[in-house]
């Protein structure tokens, strides 16, 4: 059995448009998460993120959770790789070739790569390959940007985004370039317009973001086509989100629509073409690759996609979660549930007749991140400065820049 893992890097649903020929599609896919790290845990765990952190991802002495690389390599004899992850926690002790995306240049060059190593892999492979140019800031092919008219120039907001130049506060994921930002306007109205972010602004984002995403398609064609016609099955999603000024927001962070509703297709043995409305999240794409290529496992969170319908019900402790304590949630078919264990409450919005969550009361007002969870991205930051051979002051200045000392 060979397996390929697609993943575009802050592909919203609602601007994934690739045709793939034969593809089953999940209709409501939500991710675990709406940052990297975290989701990134889940798609290799089969956990959720907190209990892919709990068990000791920060920490190399605490006991790992299992990866698939862990569950196919060694005597099962799989090859596993990867290109290219980010280098938090210690995800890639037991792939073959685990390439951090330190040394990721371009998805262009990726692709090219991915669709080398697709025709050369042995019988039993599992690959995954996580491509970036949909994630800030949106840079997208110079033809493109003619395709959509991009004539203009107004980098203001990117700008401003990748400036940290806002108000977050200390000892927050300050994370320069996905960032909540105060953008009134997109929420209010022109009548309300922020003095540092204009309609017009948000729109040229918006244009940009969405012809990233177009080239990202023609990508996640290519690389489809080439991964059915050699026999591969393939999985294709996006890690999380993105929001583009709705409720103010700008990068991902938090459970709303924009930022966890991410596409999810696959050519997969035993699943026919279609579309299906049924819930699906990360946590069942590595209990669905184990039971493809091992059959049945025990001793994981999700569903595997190969059981159409999920006997899914209600489980307020599955499914979606963030990176902040109170970003516990579920979101089915009709409802999203958000718990907030410091109010001790659960909000349910209706997806009937509020599919965004418009109505959504304020329980995201505050910013702070665990600190364990502050502390594993300086340390992954601060590895990739030493890489690039920073100074030790370089090092210290740049992770002061971005907020995290
Ligand atoms: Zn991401």
């Amino acid at each position: 059995m060979k397996l390929l893992l697609l993943v575009a890097d802050s592909l919203r649903y609602d601007y994934f448009h690739a045709n793939l020929p034969g593809a089953t599609v999940w209709d409501n896919a939500y991710a675990c998460a709406p940052w990297t790290v975290a989701s990134q845990a889940s798609l290799l765990t089969g956990l959720s993120p907190s209990a892919a952190f709990h068990a000791g991802l920060a920490d190399a002495a605490s006991p790992q959770p299992l990866t698939v690389a862990d569950w196919l390599g060694g005597d099962i004899g799989y090859k596993c790789s990867a290109t290219y992850l980010l280098e938090v926690g210690h995800f890639g002790r037991n792939f073959e070739v685990w390439r951090a995306s330190g040394e990721y240049k371009s998805d262009d060059e990726l692709v090219t790569q991915t669709l080398d190593y697709l025709a050369a892999a042995p019988e039993n492979a599992f690959h995954i390959t996580w491509l970036n140019a949909t994630h800030f800031p949106y840079k997208p092919k110079p033809e493109t940007r003619e395709r959509f008219g991009l004539d203009s120039d107004i980098w203001h907001v990117r700008d401003f985004i990748r400036r940290g130049e806002l108000p977050i506060p200390k000892g927050t994921l300050a994370n320069c370039f996905a960032v909540n930002i105060v953008a009134k306007t997109a929420q209010d109205g022109p009548e309300k317009t922020h003095p540092e972010v204009t309609m017009e602004e948000i729109e040229f984002l918006r244009r940009i973001y969405a012809a990233c995403c177009w080239d990202m398609d023609r990508r996640l064609e290519e690389v489809y086509a080439a991964a059915t016609t050699q026999g591969w099955g393939i999985i294709v999603t996006s890690d999380h989100g993105e929001s583009l000024g709705e409720r103010g927001g700008f990068g991902h962070w938090d459970l709303h629509e924009e930022n966890v509703h991410i596409p999810l297709a696959a050519s997969l043995p035993g699943l026919g073409a279609g579309v299906h409305p049924y819930f699906a999240s990360h946590i069942d794409i590595p209990k669905t690759i184990l039971e493809l290529t091992l059959g049945e496992v025990t001793g994981m969170d999700g569903y595997s996609l190969l059981d159409l319908p999920f006997p899914r019900v209600v489980h307020y402790e599955q499914g979606v979660w963030g990176t902040r304590p109170w970003q516990f949630g579920r979101k089915d078919l009709d409802s999203a549930l958000i718990y907030d264990p410091e109010k001790g409450t659960v909000e349910r919005y209706d997806c009937r007749t509020d599919p965004e969550q418009r109505k959504a009361p304020d329980v995201f007002g505050e910013q702070t991140a665990p600190l364990e969870v502050v502390e594993l991205i300086r340390r992954g930051r601060e590895a990739t400065f030493q890489r690039q051979g920073l100074s030790e002051e370089q090092v210290a200045d740049a992770l002061r820049k971005l907020g995290y000392i």
